[in-house]
């Protein structure tokens, strides 16, 4: 009797846990195979390999990732698509949002006018507009007019009007921080594990991030009309390189998650450890602004920034303002620079010590009316090398290969007497 007892409560008990484990919600994540079908995105043709298009991409990429995923029993994943075929940008952030999706991950492919661009980004929802991701913005938004039922959703949509700011930044401020979390893992297992160029994490008003109510990251694995990098995104060994990359950012992302939400019930009163920030592969700059006119250091429109460097490239000088390989510096010294009134800079990866790819550094020492012979300049230093452009004059000195190198050429002048010069980037 007693023994029978204590069989009936013994099974009621297996069937309570059994019951608890198998109730625990999975974390859900909506893999997201950018475009597809009529929608080929951007794509290029190669005398070796033939015609390479994003959709083909991005749907390895993706069908390779959701089968590591998958193979891991705290995820669920759930597919836009898993064929060549067009979900209209709607049916992605609707499928998403209704199966209250703990992640949405979107993968691309880049194009640049400049077939020197290369490298791997991560886009996050946010208020930034600025000229260079303006174009990926476009690009991306561009599919928005395939169907008249995104049209009527997106349409409406003004990313200019005050009021679409303010509901952009409430809604953001909610996922910003975990899909930056996100977002930064899947750049730092890129530059260590695969030894990719990272162009940094960035923020962007995306159509495809914006109508989610959930962490959202768009990766841009790589550029489709960089001739060696297009090889690399692909070839087979390149796509499950990349979807293993994202695969251990996403096992990383939910460790950090579930240690946050997890930390917070189990210890209520004890403050949560924080753990000690780990650097950054790249530097990071702000960009201020690009300018055809040169500021010195100490001018009004530099708006009282300090610790700014120029380089000056295809004719217009960018003020970057200070630098850090730290992501909550980064980000301080952007609001910074968004406070003194740049409100379109934006933060832009550096990969330190990298040599140029195509060109090099020079100092550009100065700019206008011809110098003449007993100038400080010409008297105290050799080699220096002048062309003339449109009636301007301009004096240079110096080759070298990494930013680095160019700014410490540029400091020895400094202590030569010859101060503000410019490092200038020379494509060749
Ligand atoms: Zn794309």
């Amino acid at each position: 009797m007693h023994k029978q007892n204590f069989k009936i409560i013994l099974s009621f008990l297996l069937i309570l846990i059994s019951n608890l484990i198998f109730s625990q919600k999975k974390f859900t994540i909506v893999l997201d195979a950018g475009h597809g079908g009529s929608d080929h995105g951007a794509n290029r043709t190669y005398s070796d390999i033939g015609r390479v298009a994003e959709k083909d991409i991005t749907l390895a990429i993706t069908l390779k990732l959701g089968v590591m995923l998958e193979k891991n029993r705290d995820f669920k994943v759930i597919y836009t698509r898993k064929f060549d075929e067009y979900p209209s940008l709607s049916d992605r952030t609707n499928l998403a949002n209704r199966s209250k999706a703990d992640l949405f991950v979107s993968i691309h492919c880049n194009s640049s006018q400049r077939p020197t661009a290369y490298g791997t980004e991560t886009y996050v929802q946010g208020p930034n507009q600025n000229n260079e991701n303006l174009e990926v913005a476009k690009r991306e938004n561009d599919v928005i007019y395939l169907d008249e039922k995104d049209k009527q959703i997106f349409g409406s949509y003004n990313p200019d009007s005050p009021e679409s700011l303010i509901a952009l930044k409430l809604q953001q401020s909610k996922y910003l921080e975990s899909s930056l979390l996100l977002g930064g893992l899947v750049e730092d297992n890129f530059v260590n594990k695969d030894k990719r160029f990272s162009r940094g994490v960035f923020q962007k008003n995306l159509h495809v991030l914006r109508m989610n109510a959930m962490p959202s990251v768009l990766i841009e694995t790589g550029f489709i009309n960089h001739p060696e990098e297009s090889h690399y995104i692909a070839s087979d060994k390149g796509q499950s390189e990349i979807a293993e990359s994202i695969y251990n950012a996403i096992i990383d992302y939910k460790k950090a998650i579930d240690r946050k939400t997890g930390g917070a019930v189990a210890i209520k009163k004890q403050e949560p450890e924080k753990p000690a920030e780990v650097p950054l592969k790249n530097d990071f700059r702000i960009l201020l602004m690009s300018s055809p006119t040169k500021y010195n250091d100490g001018d009004p429109a530099l708006k009282g920034l300090n610790y700014i460097l120029t380089i000056k490239e295809n004719g217009q000088y960018k003020y970057y303002y200070a630098v850090t390989n730290m992501a909550s510096v980064r980000d301080i010294n952007l609001k910074s620079a968004k406070d003194a009134g740049f409100r379109n800079a934006f933060a832009v990866g550096f990969m330190p010590n990298q040599k140029i790819s195509m060109g090099y550094y020079t100092i550009e020492l100065y700019a206008g009316d011809k110098l003449n012979g007993n100038s400080y300049i010409l008297q105290n230093l050799k080699d220096v090398e002048r062309t003339k452009d449109s009636g301007v004059f301009y004096y240079t000195y110096g080759k070298v290969y990494t930013l680095e190198d160019a700014v410490k050429l540029q400091k020895e002048l400094e202590g030569k007497g010859i101060k503000n010069t410019v490092i200038q980037k020379v494509y060749k």
